[in-house]
């Protein structure tokens, strides 16, 4: 039997979440978008809030979220503030290689120590060759004693220099190439470690992104997760778990967008009646309205199945980031659009909006890569 009412649970971190959002991230969005300043009071007070590391096992000071959980609190963050909610978000990928194949002793030290500065992590995978195609990764980490020797360069690396600790992936023995890429913890202040000037972007400005570069590096072998040559799956097995957190924070600007869209064309008057009115406003209404349903139940779907249905999560996560995503630029635009030079204006969020949507259908795997994704998977079927 179908059952698409949230439990009372689920309600409640819908509440929470849109409640933060609305005292912490709405009356903050267009300041840290102008600064593109990384929004710590806000990351603190999500500590303070129990809004941070919703997945984390309750033992450690999380609160054990399923995958459905969290995308009903990410639609929330990304309906405050894409570039707010990824900072939150990414902290989120980071720590998902640990949910996945850390052990218990890794969790316990990192885990605690994120918490306790109220710190964030960042998620080192792509590098200046190695975008799309992640079988291309060059960096080394080498095995000395009882330590690995970590040199390479990444990229594009979100809460890099706000970071406390850094999730790196690297080849432990180049020969074999990414049947050796080995996941790493790393502190963020490790001798050799060094963060390049920060990414200038179109939009997710709250959202901080540097290149770095890792010169003899020393990794306790400790550091390492999981075993040498399990890099790639980890990898692949986080995305699986984090597309769905892309498309909600998507579905969640696109749903503020329509909002704003909607208020402001059924006020607005032109030719004695609202914009609204006119048939080609309120059909677009109409179909940015249906794209965001229908994108939040593929979302949930995909989400759910991830506890129920696992066998089809690789392709229905994938399905969810893309269609989330894209729906996530056509209503943004839209949303512009339907509202004139109002919309174009700063006066109104929904140019920061649409600006924010672009992302989302480029990171994590772009969305021709998403297509791959699902194309492998359905031939294969
Ligand atoms: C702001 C920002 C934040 C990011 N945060 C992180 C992070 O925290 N950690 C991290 O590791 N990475 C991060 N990334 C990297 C991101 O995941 C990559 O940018 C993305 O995977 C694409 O890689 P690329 O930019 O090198 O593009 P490329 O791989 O060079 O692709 C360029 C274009 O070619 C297309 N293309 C590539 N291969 C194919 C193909 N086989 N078929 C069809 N089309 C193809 C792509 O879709 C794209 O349109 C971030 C990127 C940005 C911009």
């Amino acid at each position: 039997m179908l059952n698409f009412k949230l439990s009372k649970e689920q309600e409640e971190i819908v509440v929470k979440y849109r409640d933060f959002a609305n005292k912490w991230i709405i009356p903050n969005r267009l300041k840290y978008d102008d600064l593109a300043e990384f929004p710590w009071p806000v990351v603190k007070a999500g500590y303070d809030e129990g809004i941070m590391n919703g997945q984390m096992p309750e033992k450690f000071g999380g609160h054990n979220y399923s995958l459905l959980d969290t995308s009903l609190a990410s639609e929330e963050l990304g309906a405050g503030c894409v570039g707010i909610g990824i900072c939150i978000d990414a902290n989120t990928l980071a720590l998902t290689p640990l949910y996945l194949a850390a052990s218990e002793t890794q969790q316990k030290k990192y885990f605690g120590l994120i918490n306790e500065i109220k710190g964030v992590a960042a998620y080192c995978l792509t590098e200046p060759n190695a975008g799309s195609d992640v079988q291309a990764i060059s960096s080394t980490a080498i095995k000395k004693g009882d330590k690995y020797i970590l040199n390479g360069h990444k990229r594009f690396i979100t809460n890099a220099e706000v970071s406390t600790f850094l999730t790196v992936f690297a080849l432990t023995n180049p020969e074999k190439g990414s049947r050796s890429l080995t996941a790493f913890l790393v502190p963020s202040d490790s001798p050799g470690v060094e963060f390049k000037p920060r990414l200038q972007k179109m939009g997710q400005r709250a959202s901080v992104q540097n290149e770095i570069i890792f010169t003899d590096v020393e990794i306790p072998e400790e550091n390492r997760i999981g075993d040498e040559g399990y890099g790639f799956i980890i990898a692949m097995k986080t995305f699986d778990r984090t597309r769905t957190g892309v498309a909600a924070l998507s579905i969640g600007n696109a749903r503020a967008a329509y909002e704003i869209a909607k208020d402001w064309t059924k006020n607005r008057k032109q030719f004695g009646k609202p914009i609204a009115a006119n048939q080609a406003i309120g059909f677009m209404l109409a179909d940015m309205a249906t794209k965001i349903e229908s994108a939040r139940m593929l979302n949930w779907y995909a989400s759910w199945a991830y506890e129920h249905d696992k066998k089809k999560i690789n392709k229905l996560s994938a399905m969810a980031k893309l269609y989330g995503s894209d729906i996530g630029m056509e209503v943004t635009t839209d949303a512009v659009q339907a509202m004139g030079g109002d919309g174009y204006s700063t006066d109104f969020a929904v140019e920061k909006m649409m600006r924010d949507a672009k992302l989302c259908q480029i990171y994590e795997g772009t969305n021709q890569v998403q297509r791959l994704v699902i194309s492998k998977s359905i031939l294969k079927e």
